[in-house]
């Protein structure tokens, strides 16, 4: 009897697709991270990462942390929080943003989200109704697009250059679109260090993307996860210290200047907006960990955080020179690059003969890895361009890496 069942259960076989809804049906796993997920796993040299170094997380300084916070705060750390988030942990995000960037809080309410990530996601569910324009850089964050697209707004490409998104170009789109009585709900920026790009809108150009919201009305979503690992030049404000009509929202995340384990991130923006934003939250997931706020509340009433990114800084500093006079030393001609003053990733631009995703493969061969730009345009439009991420290999490797990189190029040119 028991046998048969058994052999009823073994011999059914679901058709799985058929259970899924249009808009999963739609999500596709990347052929790329396919592939790169085998590198990570073989001698390669990756530069494909967009991952934080390990060797960067403050391990003794947590562990002491959540040892208090078990003794003196597990009530808290351990219960339900409020879907907004640990209000400590709120106000010292606050004081953050009005001490080190002169964002005027009196005006901004600060959510907590489970990371920046979810954030991308609450504004698409917030604000995104299918069809809508969003404006996205070219190249853009590949997260942020896979988090919008689900809810199919019609995406808008502004290119980049070496100060940031091209804003005149942007201006020019919004008259035309005008002229056509339509309008932009959002522009999507990262602005500082951009992923994938590595380049930083300037300051003019942040000022003058605000007065294009006010005139065109619409919203702008400033991600910044890297605006803290400056390692030359000088700091440029946040955009939403230029924003004196509450269309900015500012994404933080503790990912890249804490540990992205935590899955901590915060939104400052207009209340009545934040409001809304909340309640979309409550339904995914109720509230964000409470036990990782409480810790990353303790690191920053501690003066941790303060001590802890400059050390970060010289962590990687190094890599990105390292990096950079790499470049300098391999490539062949017609090869071009970013040189950004911070951040994770340079990104490069190869002659147009090139695809970078064919390349790949025998880039891997040779034993280094990059992630091919395609997917980081909403269109997919562009075939040769590549990202490089400097802060997770030594300097050595990187020397190596961009050595191996450039020979793969010149035999792809036939050099
Ligand atoms: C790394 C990164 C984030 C951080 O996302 P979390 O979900 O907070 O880990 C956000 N935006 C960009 C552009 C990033 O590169």
């Amino acid at each position: 009897m028991e046998e048969m069942l058994q052999k009823k259960l073994e011999s059914k076989v679901l058709d799985y697709e058929s259970y899924f809804s249009e808009k999963a049906l739609q999500m596709k796993a990347s052929e790329i991270r396919e592939l790169l997920k085998l590198v990570e796993t073989s001698d390669v040299i990756s530069m494909a990462g967009g991952l934080p170094n390990p060797a960067t997380f403050p391990k003794e300084e947590i562990k002491q942390i959540a040892q208090e916070v078990i003794e003196e705060h597990a009530d808290k750390a351990l219960q339900y929080g409020t879907t907004k988030g640990f209000t400590p942990l709120r106000l010292k995000i606050a004081e953050w943003l009005r001490d080190r960037y002169g964002i005027p809080i009196s005006k901004v309410d600060i959510m907590v989200v489970s990371g920046s990530q979810q954030a991308l996601d609450l504004i698409g569910r917030t604000f995104i109704n299918p069809g809508d324009l969003i404006v996205v850089e070219a190249p853009t964050y590949l997260a942020a697009l896979n988090a919008f697209k689900y809810y199919e707004p019609n995406f808008i490409q502004i290119p980049l250059d070496d100060e940031g998104m091209r804003v005149d170009l942007l201006e020019e789109k919004l008259r035309k679109l005008k002229a056509e009585n339509k309008k932009v709900k959002f522009v999507y920026t990262v602005p500082t260090f951009q992923n994938p790009a590595g380049v930083t809108m300037s300051e003019e150009r942040r000022k003058y993307l605000v007065e294009l919201a006010s005139e065109y009305d619409f919203l702008v979503i400033e991600d910044d996860p890297y605006g803290e690992l400056r390692y030359s030049g000088k700091p440029v404000p946040p955009i939403k210290k230029f924003d004196t009509e509450g269309r900015v929202f500012y994404f933080g995340t503790f990912s890249k200047i804490l540990a992205p384990g935590f899955r901590l991130g915060w939104i400052a923006g207009e209340p009545h907006f934040i409001r809304k934003i909340e309640i979309a939250k409550q339904a995914v997931d109720l509230c964000t960990n409470p036990f990782g706020q409480v810790i990353a509340w303790k690191f920053l009433e501690k003066g941790l955080l303060e001590k802890h990114i400059p050390r970060i800084i010289k962590f990687y500093k190094p890599k990105r020179d390292a990096m950079l006079d790499a470049l300098e030393d391999y490539m062949p001609e017609g090869v071009k690059w970013t040189k950004p003053e911070g951040g994770m990733f340079v990104w490069a631009t190869v002659p147009e003969s090139i695809d970078t995703k064919k390349m790949l493969e025998k880039a891997v061969a040779k034993g280094v890895a990059y992630v091919p730009g395609e997917a980081f345009f909403a269109y997919r439009d562009v075939k040769n361009t590549m990202r490089l991420n400097f802060t997770y290999v030594d300097e050595e490797k990187i020397k190596i890496g961009i050595q191996k990189l450039a020979e793969t190029i010149k035999e792809e040119l036939g050099m």
